[in-house]
Parts: structure tokens; sequence; C-alpha cells
């Protein structure tokens, strides 16, 4: 009150000058910048606004909100009365304008099969839901498609809907998550004789032919290896991003390396997130704290080295995954103590990498290729 002139008033320009020294630590640049502040409102010294995260349930949001009211205090006025309420939305593929209802596209690879992907694939899909995020899974592995047997949907057929005059397919949901899979729609002994072409027309008509809601994240569980299906195949979507699955066994490592480059193949050109460890080790139900490294030790850093992007998370051996019947495979995993905290950080990293590249990448440019 002795310093201060009393009449002096706090004015949105010196909030927001101050909020401009304040970064987002993964996008590195201010958050008046980058669009993050909304709905500021000054009323004597009581000061509220809006902070708009890129990711859902971001880890740095406490750190971020303190840096706000630091800031505030220092420089505009320490007494004032400051409310900030954190929230998100979660941006979209610039690249993508072929499927404008879903902001994200994210395509599970593996150089090999059995190394877990596709137990990544709904576990991830699940993580990325509880974040608060709207998810769609599509399960895209012709050759032997079993998102439909995890998540308890079985051979169930979709149902069709016309929508502005065109027939859609209806996708099913389980725990909030819309799912299609190309195994409802063909028979399996038919698909593993397509070739690369006819698989891709059905991919694309899975993704492009379904009533997606508005959806943040997309999810496809890719078929395992690499060669010109899988060339066809991610060249039919407008992928925003790809992680790969692999065991830390070399082999596996060798089979994901070979497959990650498909990505790096400048007819396709999809930004390469970041690598998932799956069975990195193994913890018994009765010594959970215990790590037994079955199938050696870093080769999921190795990989990530080599290709010089980030692990996004290691998800341990639990018998959870594989005991009992497969129907309930993400409420079991839910209910173990050791998987749900490594899944719900491997959806955090996912999400915040895709918000990196959202943020710092240009669009991708539109796949042209001659298909012979
Ligand atoms: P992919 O899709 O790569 O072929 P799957 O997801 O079908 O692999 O997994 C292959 C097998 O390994 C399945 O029987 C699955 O239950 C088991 N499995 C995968 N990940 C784990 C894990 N983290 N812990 C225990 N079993 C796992």
């Amino acid at each position: 009150m002795f310093f201060r002139n009393s009449s002096s008033s706090i004015t949105e320009k010196q909030v927001l000058a101050a909020l401009g020294h304040v970064d987002d630590p993964d996008l590195k640049r201010d958050l008046v910048t980058l669009g993050m502040i909304q709905d500021l409102k000054i009323e004597g010294k009581q000061i509220s606004f809006s902070v708009v995260l890129t990711t859902p349930a971001c880890p740095m949001k406490e750190a971020i909100r303190n840096a706000c009211l630091n800031a505030i205090r220092l420089m505009v006025d320490k007494e004032a009365e400051v409310r900030i309420n954190m929230t998100s939305k979660v941006t979209a593929d610039p690249g993508n304008q072929a499927l404008p209802q879903v902001k994200n596209i994210i395509a599970v690879s593996s150089g090999k099969g059995g190394v877990g992907k596709s137990t990544v694939s709904v576990n991830l899909a699940v993580a990325l839901s509880r974040l608060g995020a709207r998810v769609g899974l599509v399960d895209a592995d012709i050759y032997g498609p079993s998102i439909p047997i995890l998540m308890g949907i079985g051979q169930e057929r979709p149902r069709l809907a016309q929508i502005d005059g065109k027939e859609m397919l209806v996708p099913f949901e389980r725990m909030g998550i819309e799912i299609m899979s190309i195994g409802l729609l063909v028979p399996p002994d038919q698909a593993v004789v397509w070739r690369g072409p006819m698989a891709s027309k059905a991919l694309k008509q899975l993704i492009f032919d379904t009533a997606w809601s508005n959806l943040d994240y997309l999810i496809v569980d890719l078929p395992p290896g690499t060669g010109d299906l899988h060339l066809t195949l991610v060249q039919a979507l407008p992928v925003t991003g790809a992680v790969v699955v692999t065991t830390p066994q070399q082999v596996a490592v060798a089979a994901a390396r070979k497959g990650a480059e498909m990505f790096r193949n400048p007819q396709i050109r999809v930004p390469l997130l970041g690598v998932i460890e799956n069975m990195a080790w193994f913890s018994p139900d009765d010594a959970p704290e215990k790590q037994y490294f079955l199938f050696g030790q870093h080769g999921g850093q190795q990989l990530a080295d080599a290709l010089q992007i980030p692990v996004l998370g290691r998800i341990p051996i639990r018998q959870a995954v594989s005991a009992g019947d497969d129907a309930g495979l993400p409420e079991r995993v839910l209910q173990d103590p050791v998987l749900e905290p490594a899944f719900r950080s491997l959806g955090e990293e996912v999400a915040r990498h895709l918000a990196i590249r959202n943020a710092t990448q240009p669009p991708p440019s539109k796949v042209q290729v001659a298909m012979g």
C-alpha cells in the first residue's frame, strides 16, 4: 500500500508481457506466442486466465502454473490474486486434410511379429483415452487381426449407416474407444494372400469410410514387418507419426531398425516419434519390484540411438497380459500395479511428442508415388 499507487490498475498488456517470459518446456516458445493464454480477465487485483496446453494430462502442468504465478507476482504485482485454469486442446497434424475429423494418426509398427505390437496398440489407446483424449483404434494387421479379440468384440460384424448420402461403417465402441478392424470385413484366409495394393485399398476404405467422431488420436496397428505391403499401407494414410515396438532382443532390434528405416524412405517420410520397448524385463506378481532381464538389456535404447529418436516407454512382461482368457485385457492391465503406470507414462510421452511434432515440423508433403 505504502509503495504502490493504489489508483494504478493492472493492465492486460502488463500481464501478457509477464506471461511472455514463461516458456512451454517442450515447444520452447512462450505461452503468449503459442496462443496458449486465453480468457484473460482483470478486475482490480484479481487476474484470471486459462492456459491451454497441447496434450491431455501434461506432466509439466504444475510447473507451468507455478511459472505463470511467479512471473505475474514478480513483474506485475506481488499482491495479485491469480486464478489459473489449466486446460488442454490436442493440436492437429497440419498435414492431414484427408480426414479432417481426426487430429492425429499414429502408426504402430514392428519389424517382426510377436513383440507385442497389438498389446501395445490396445493399451496405448486406453491410456490416451484415460488421459481425457478422444481415441480411435484401427486393426490393420491383415495377417493376424487380434484387436477385436483383445477388446472383446469377437466376430461381430460392423453396422452400416447412411451419412450425408454415403454408406459408412459404424465403428464399435469399447471403453470409450472407437474401433474398426480389417478382420471384421474380410475372412483371414483371404487376407493373407493379399498383395500390397489390395490391402492398401481395403485399409483406405476402413479408415476413410468409417464414421469416426471427432478424434484426437487414431491409432493404427500395422502388420509386422516391412515390404511392399507396408509401403503401400503407409502411403495410403496421412500418418502424423509412427512408433516402433521392439523387445530388447537383438533379432527384434535388427528387424525393427530395418522396419523403421522404411518410414524414412523418401517416398514416405513419416516422422518417427520414438521406440517402445516391450517385454523390457519380467516382474513376478509376488515380487513386482524385481526385474529379470530375460531378453537382455538396452535393446530399445540401442535402437533409439541408432535412429536418433527417443524411447517413449518401457513395458515389462507381466502375467496380467498373457494369463487367463484374452477377453478383458485392458481391464487386467489397468488393475496391474506395474503395467498401469507404465502405459500411462507411455500415453503421456506419445501425446507429448506428437504435440512437439505438430508445433515444430512443417506439414508432411502429400505423398506422390507412381504405383506400378
Ligand atoms: P504382435 O502384435 O507383435 O504380434 P502380440 O501383441 O499379439 O504381438 O503379443 C504376442 C504375445 O505376447 C501375446 O500372447 C501377448 O499376450 C504376449 N505379450 C505381449 N506383451 C506382453 C507383456 N508385456 N507381458 C506379457 N505378455 C506379453
